[in-house]
């Protein structure tokens, strides 16, 4: 996998701002906020998506997010925050090394959320898509 710039910064190579770090993880402020106080967490180990992490760093990752999102919460006053993983460039992402955003809300900014849903309409594909993950979720190692 090439280095990306959070690899460097887990490294230490690059500067951050940074809020908690553990053996395995780095949380640290976002440098172009989506509102003040916007968090990222990593981990120091390089993976690309949620979908490449072994199962006992996504569970030490995802202890930290409780801990993490209070913090958020109580130092910026926010009400609401959105705790998103993008995976993927179609899903938003632009830097390679797996992280969660946790974003602190607030009534009326100017995030555009909730994002557009739509309706299976037809219950067999619902019910196609149900056995289908069941499945790959029953094979999955
Ligand atoms: P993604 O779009 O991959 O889900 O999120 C990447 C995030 O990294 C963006 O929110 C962007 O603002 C942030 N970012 C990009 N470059 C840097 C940097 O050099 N330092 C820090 N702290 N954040 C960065």
């Amino acid at each position: 996998m090439s280095d990306t710039l959070f690899a460097r910064i887990a490294r230490g190579d690059l500067p951050c701002a940074r809020v908690l770090e553990t053996e395995h993880a780095l949380a640290f402020l976002d440098i172009n906020p989506v509102n003040v106080g916007h968090v990222l967490l990593i981990p120091k180990q390089a993976h690309r998506t949620v979908a490449d992490l072994p199962d006992d760093l996504a569970a030490h990752l995802g202890s930290l997010l409780p801990r993490l999102c209070r913090a958020v919460q109580k130092v910026t006053g926010a009400p609401a925050f959105n705790v998103i993983a993008n995976g993927g460039s179609a899903a938003g992402q632009t830097v390679f090394h797996v992280h969660w955003h946790i974003i602190p809300r607030h009534e009326d900014d100017a995030v555009r959320w909730p994002w557009p849903h739509s309706s299976y309409g037809d219950e067999t594909l619902m019910k196609a898509m149900q056995d289908r993950l069941v499945e790959a979720l029953t094979n999955a190692g």
